[in-house]
């Protein structure tokens, strides 16, 4: 019988994921256990290419039994839906198919510490309509789910631009002008000017496309410099995508946008990417949360029970040396990972770790399509932020990624999977088109 009160992550996403696979490798599945509502991983900053379609789940996807085997975690598939502080166990809700058939009942399982890593979702800001209307990016399903109606739309589209020269574009409005809505008005545009190649040769985006990125405050990527906002609007203009900004989207209907003003925006598709909040069932738990759901932790991440940690886009953390709290970003959690497996490192060896977490901002990149992208770094010791832009930005904002698989599956795995999948592309569709 196994006696070992196990470190239990909830959540395998860019923070939980990294976090599991360092414990397991060192401390072994008896002593690391990692709890997710799914079967695959997928990086989180990828998804606005799955909706795009320039970026196939069925490849891109990590089965976390695959990766639970190789780094040495216990992997329990089922979402966290309740908690007993007081007999340290948590309760799993049964995991099912798409049929509904039950894979796995029901379980409680004892922990030793907790970490809760479970992300964030978009925030509707209570807008009337937008739940039943917009179509938000928040997990797989939906990317997926956007993806196929852009091609049942574009498909309809073409069969009635054939007999009606002046049919209406399909209408796209992306509500939310921050990373995730500027790269993928841009990733939309390019990956529907590549239909052309694929048997819809009449098709051309310019006449057939219109996008609208609406943002709330006076530039897009508001929480970027100037500078980089300015350029980045001026690619989307390049790409012919309408950017609004100080707009402030009061009704999302059928097929339309209202905003503060009563104006409409005609949209056959809308996509929300405006915000975010942590689940809402993190309220039901007995730990502090802020306005947005998200679970109050202290400089060492730290819930109001010490054996409990939070991290991630679910956690509000304090930014040490800032007046400020740490910003929901994957370079964020991957950070807290890696401080948190020290802690919990030290932890199990019966040491303590004490020191706070300290955030080091190494820049903001943004990808603008699949040759461009602009970005802002931060000198680490100058502490002056450096402009980049072009091929050069967007390789580096691809390494990201390349950096969140290398902590998982180790360096030769990555590099052997990154050249796969750049083999493959030369065989495959540049978008997935069934
Ligand atoms: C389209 C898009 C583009 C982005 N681009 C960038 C970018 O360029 N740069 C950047 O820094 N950030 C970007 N972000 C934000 C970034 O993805 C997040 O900050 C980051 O993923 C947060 O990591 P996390 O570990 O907290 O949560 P996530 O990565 O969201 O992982 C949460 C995990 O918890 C699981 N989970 C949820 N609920 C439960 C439950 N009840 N029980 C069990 N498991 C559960 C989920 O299945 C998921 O695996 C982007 C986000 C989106 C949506």
């Amino acid at each position: 019988m196994n006696t070992v009160t196990p470190i239990v992550i909830i959540g395998g996403g860019a923070g939980g994921l990294e976090l599991a696979a360092k414990l397991g490798r060192k401390h072994g599945p008896d002593k690391v256990y990692l709890v997710d509502k799914d079967t695959d991983h997928i990086w989180k900053p990828s998804l606005h290419e799955v909706a795009a379609g320039t970026l196939d789940i069925h490849r891109e996807g990590l089965s976390y039994f695959m990766l639970a085997r190789d780094c040495h975690f216990t992997f329990i598939l089922g979402a966290l839906e309740g908690l007993d502080r007081e007999k340290k166990v948590i309760h799993v809700a049964a995991a099912q198919n798409e049929a509904g058939q039950t894979l796995f009942p029901a379980r409680t399982i004892a922990y030793g510490t907790l970490v809760i890593a479970v992300g964030s979702k978009s925030n509707f800001f209570n807008t009337p309509g937008a739940a039943e209307h917009a179509i938000t990016l928040d997990a797989t399903a939906q990317a997926e789910h956007f993806r196929m109606q852009l091609l049942h739309a574009l498909t309809q589209h073409q069969g009635t631009a054939a007999v009606d020269t002046t049919a209406e574009p399909v209408r796209i409005a992306i509500v939310g002008g921050g990373a995730t809505g500027v790269e993928l008005a841009a990733e939309l545009t390019e990956a529907v000017a590549s239909l052309h190649f694929y048997g819809a040769n009449t098709f051309t985006p310019e006449r057939h496309l219109s996008i609208t990125l609406i943002e709330g405050a006076d530039r897009i990527l508001a929480a970027l410099p100037p500078e980089l906002s300015a350029r980045a609007t001026q690619l989307l203009h390049d790409r012919g995508i309408t950017v609004r900004t100080g707009v402030r989207v009061t009704e999302v209907q059928a097929n339309q946008l209202v905003d503060q003003n009563g104006e409409c925006y005609a949209a056959d598709l809308c996509v929300w990417a405006a915000g975010i909040q942590a689940p809402v069932f993190l309220t039901t738990l007995g730990l502090e949360t802020n306005r947005i759901h998200q679970l109050v932790v202290n400089e060492r991440l730290e819930t109001v029970d010490p054996s409990i940690y939070a991290m991630g886009d679910c956690a509000q953390a304090p930014w040490v040396g800032e007046d400020a709290y740490l910003p929901a970003r994957a370079q964020v959690a991957h950070q807290q990972a890696n401080y948190l497996r020290r802690v919990l490192d030290a932890k199990i060896k019966g040491q303590s770790h004490t020191a706070p977490f300290t955030y080091k901002d190494y820049g903001s990149l943004v990808a603008v399509g699949h040759s461009k992208g602009v970005g802002s770094l931060m000198g680490v010791l100058s502490g002056k932020s450096w402009f980049v832009e072009g091929l050069v930005a967007r390789m580096m904002y691809m390494s990201l990624h390349l950096m969140h698989h290398a902590a998982v599956l180790g360096v030769l795995r990555t590099f052997s999977l990154a050249l796969g999948r750049l083999l493959l592309k030369r065989s495959a569709p540049r978008i997935k088109l069934h």
